[in-house]
């Protein structure tokens, strides 16, 4: 099976439903046709200011939630990236062949850097997209699942594979792109401008996995819509209404011309109802299955340990390579 590689930031203490609808729905499918390989990426995480207390628990719930929404550690590789270590060892030998203009221009660390400006940014902020670049090889991954602000940081692993084998021979795989269908993007129930996001500070937008049935219920009745009062999909000019739609789409797996229709000569209410019910239902199951793996934090580290030594089985072998190839002296 072709080998897949992805994986998300501990930055919360919840998942949302973007992060639900257009990652963790799509990795579980994939999980079939794959050898796959998810990581909680702890190490990209400190590259901006962490509390250690919440940064172990955050790691522990964003890994018990890959698992409520049906990622299978029997089955998947489900790991936490400070675990194995060679991700920090293949970074450092793949800064050493990146360029500092072409990392200069990684436009996420632009977007990163311009509200507290470059002097706050730390360094391991800039070269982010290398350790990225060091995940994805280490595991001679194939495909690469992820959203279009990642499309970049893929061509740089890709350009950084072909380089490491042009002057050292062959030893790295150059993976391939795969970008998410745009349908499965999310935006901020009360900022329908912006995407959801883990890091966005908006409480009445997002809508977390752990989330209580009656939260979800009260973020959704009150989402922001448009004065139209017309169900119909234009992301343009009703982003609001337009971003329910998207949301009802995935839950229920119907098509959004399908729910258009079904919703004529209705009010908002009506679709803002539809829509709660939908979510509720849905992420019921996994709030209580991830409560549940929370409340037994020995069997999840159990589990999180024996997928650990899996990963590092295969990431050991690829740093082997890459040590051998750029003429580190055997340790013996
Ligand atoms: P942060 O604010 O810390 O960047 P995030 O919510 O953007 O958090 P990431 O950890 O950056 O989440 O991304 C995890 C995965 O979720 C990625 O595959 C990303 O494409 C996807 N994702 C994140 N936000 C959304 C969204 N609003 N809609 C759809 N997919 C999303
Ligand atoms: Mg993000």
């Amino acid at each position: 099976l072709p080998r897949l590689f992805s994986g998300m930031q501990p930055s919360a203490a919840s998942l949302h439903i973007g992060n639900y609808a257009g990652a963790l729905l799509q990795w579980r499918d994939m999980q079939a046709s794959h050898d796959a390989v998810f990581c909680v990426v702890d190490l990209h995480a400190i590259t901006v200011p962490q509390d250690p207390a919440e940064l172990r628990e955050r790691t522990r719930r964003t890994a018990a939630q890959y698992i409520a929404a049906g990622i299978d550690p029997e089955h998947s590789t489900l790991f936490v990236q400070s675990h194995v270590r060679a991700h920090a060892e293949l970074a450092w030998v793949l800064n050493t062949i990146t360029g500092y203009g072409e990392a200069a221009r990684m436009t996420q660390f632009k977007d990163k850097s311009a509200r507290g400006g470059v002097d706050t940014a730390s360094v391991g902020l800039f070269t982010y997209p290398i350790l990225q670049a060091a995940d994805i090889l280490l595991y001679d991954a194939v495909v690469v699942p992820v959203g279009e602000d990642q499309r970049q940081h893929i061509e740089l692993t890709r350009d950084l594979a072909a380089r490491f084998n042009s002057r050292f021979g062959d030893t790295l795989v150059v993976p391939e792109v795969r970008i998410l269908k745009e349908t499965a993007k999310i935006y901020d129930l009360q900022n329908p401008g912006s995407k959801m996001s883990k890091s966005g500070e908006s409480p009445q937008g997002i809508v977390w996995l752990l989330d209580d049935d009656k939260a979800i219920v009260k973020k959704i009745k009150s989402a922001v819509t448009d004065s139209e009062g017309v169900v119909r999909f234009d992301p343009v000019e009703k982003p609001g209404v337009s971003n329910l739609l998207t949301i009802l789409s995935i839950v229920t797996g119907t098509e959004v011309d399908a729910l258009v229709d079904s919703f004529a000569g209705q009010q908002y209410g009506a679709l803002k109802g539809a829509v709660a019910e939908a979510v509720v239902e849905e992420l019921r199951p996994i709030r209580q299955r991830s409560l549940e793996l929370l409340d037994d934090p020995g069997e999840l580290d159990r589990l999180l340990k024996i997928n650990a030594e899996r990963a590092s089985a295969i990431a050991d072998a690829t740093l082997a390579r890459v040590y051998d190839a750029v003429g580190f002296l055997p340790r013996g």
